[in-house]
C-alpha cells in the first residue's frame, strides 16, 4: 500500500485506524504454499488469534485456507465466517473439558495437550479422533514469553511422556488422527526445525491412524529494515523432503499441515495515528499521538520495533524522537528513533500492525478501541466501526445509593 493511500484513509476514517492490505495477505500465502508445492496434501490453517476480523477470517477462507483457534468463540467466528468445521483446528491449552466437547460437537478438528484432558475425553467419547500435541523442548530464539517448547512449558505434552501416553490411546481405544507441535520460537535456524521435526516424527511412528501431522508455526517476519526472518522457501524444500521420506516408511501420503498467523497477516497491518503534540524536553524530543498500549502495546510488552513512517511528509528532514502515547504510564513506542520531522497533526504509521496489535487492545483510560479497514481491489472498507461511548457503559449495571 503507498502511502497517500494511508493518509487519505486516515482522513477518510479518523484516527487512530488499523488498515490491513488484503493483496498482502494473498501474497503471503501464495509464497508459503509455493514453498511446498511438491507436498501432496498441505493444509494452511491460519492462526485466528492474530486477527479474527470476521471480514479478514472470510477472505482467508476464499483463499484456501483452514483455521486454528485456541478458544470456542474463535471457532464460532470461525464458522460464521465461512469456514466449514472440518477445516477448522481447536488447539486450547488450559480450557475445561465441557469447552472442548462443545467444540466436539461443532465437528472441529480436537487437538489436545494434557494427558488429564486426553484420558478423561478418550474414556468419554472413544469414537471422536484427536490430534496430540507434542512438546519437542526444542527451544531457539524467539522472545522468552512466547516460547513455549521448553521443558517446563504448560503447553504440548512432552515427548518424555509418550509411553504414557501410548498407553491412555490404548486403554480408552480411541483414534488419533494427527500430531502436532507448536514450540513458539522463531524459526530461524532451519536445521533446528528439522531437528524439531525428526522428534515428532518418532512420536508419529509410534500411532497407525494417522491422517495428518501439524508443524504449528514460527514463522519470523521483517519488523524493520534488513531484520532477519524466516527462509521459508529453504524451509520448504528441506522439510519437504524429509516429510516425503517419513510418509514412505509410514506407507500412507499424510497432510502436512502449518497454522501461521503472524506470517500471513502482520505484514499487512498499518496502524495509523495523529501527532497531537510535540513535547521537548532538556534531551529528548517527544511526538505524543492519540493512541497509547489501549492500541498497540506489543512495543510495551514484547519489546516489538515496529517500524514508524511521518506518511505526512515522507521527504522532511531526519530527526531523532521518541514516540509515546497519551496513556498515564510509560507507553513508549519507540525510543530516539529517526523519524522524517513531525509536526503536530501529522500522521504517523506502524508497520507490522497485522498480528496481534488490534486484538490484544482494550478500553484503558476509557478510550474506544480504534476503527478497522481493509483496502481489497485498491478500494478501501470499513470493516469495523470505531467504538462509541455506549461501548464503554454497554455491559454496566447500575445501581443506586
Ligand atoms: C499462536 C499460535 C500460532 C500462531 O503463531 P504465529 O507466531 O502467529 O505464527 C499457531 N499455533 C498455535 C497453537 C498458536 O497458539
Amino acid at each position: 500500500m503507498n502511502q497517500d493511500t494511508l493518509l487519505q484513509i486516515a482522513k477518510d476514517y479518523g484516527s487512530p485506524v488499523y488498515v490491513y492490505d488484503a493483496h498482502k495477505m494473498e501474497t503471503q500465502y501464495k509464497r508459503l504454499t509455493a514453498a511446498f508445492s511438491k507436498v501432496k496434501h498441505l493444509k494452511v490453517n491460519y492462526a485466528a488469534k492474530a486477527l479474527t476480523n470476521i471480514s479478514v477470517l472470510k477472505f482467508i477462507n476464499h483463499l484456501g485456507a483452514g483455521l486454528d483457534t485456541v478458544s470456542i468463540q474463535e471457532v464460532q467466528l470461525g464458522l460464521l465466517a465461512g469456514f466449514q468445521a472440518e477445516n477448522i483446528i481447536y488447539t486450547p491449552n488450559g480450557v475445561s473439558l465441557e469447552e472442548i466437547e462443545n467444540v466436539a460437537k461443532l465437528g472441529v478438528q480436537i487437538n489436545i495437550d494434557n494427558l488429564s484432558i486426553l484420558e478423561q475425553f478418550g474414556t468419554k467419547h472413544p469414537k471422536v479422533p484427536v490430534c496430540i500435541r507434542i512438546n519437542p523442548h526444542i527451544m531457539a530464539g524467539g522472545n522468552t514469553n512466547i516460547s513455549v517448547g521448553h521443558i517446563d512449558s504448560k503447553f504440548g505434552i512432552s515427548i518424555h511422556q509418550t509411553p504414557l501416553l501410548l498407553r491412555i490411546v490404548e486403554n480408552t481405544n480411541m483414534t488419533i488422527n494427527g500430531i502436532h507441535m507448536h514450540t513458539g520460537s522463531d524459526i530461524l535456524d532451519i536445521d533446528v526445525f528439522i531437528q524439531a521435526s525428526e522428534i515428532l516424527f518418532d512420536v508419529a511412528r509410534q500411532f497407525d491412524n494417522l491422517e495428518f501431522i501439524d508443524f504449528g508455526s514460527g514463522f519470523k517476519v521483517p519488523y524493520k529494515e534488513n531484520d532477519i526472518e524466516t527462509n521459508i522457501e529453504e524451509l520448504g524444500e528441506k522439510l519437504t523432503e524429509r516429510f516425503q521420506t517419513f510418509c514412505k516408511n509410514y506407507g500412507k501420503d499424510l497432510t502436512l499441515a502449518f497454522e501461521p498467523g503472524k506470517f500471513l497477516v502482520s505484514e499487512s497491518g498499518y496502524f495509523l495515528a495523529k501527532v497531537n503534540a510535540i513535547k521537548q524536553t532538556t534531551s529528548t524530543v517527544f511526538a505524543q499521538i492519540d493512541s497509547g498500549f489501549n492500541h498497540l502495546i506489543r512495543p510495551m510488552l514484547y519489546g516489538a520495533q515496529q517500524d514508524i513512517v511521518n506518511i505526512s511528509n515522507p521527504e522532511g528532514k531526519q530527526r531523532f524522537y521518541s514516540v509515546v502515547g497519551y496513556i498515564c504510564e510509560t507507553d513508549t513506542f519507540a525510543n530516539n528513533r529517526r523519524i522524517n520531522e513531525i509536526t503536530e497533526g501529522d500522521v504517523l504509521a506502524f508497520k507490522n500492525a497485522g498480528a496481534y496489535c488490534f486484538m490484544m487492545a482494550s478500553n484503558y483510560n476509557s478510550r474506544y478501541r480504534p476503527a478497522e479497514v481493509l483496502w481489497y481491489n485498491e478500494t478501501a472498507h470499513l470493516i469495523r466501526k470505531r467504538e462509541v461511548f455506549e461501548d464503554l457503559t454497554r455491559n454496566q449495571v447500575l445501581i443506586e445509593f
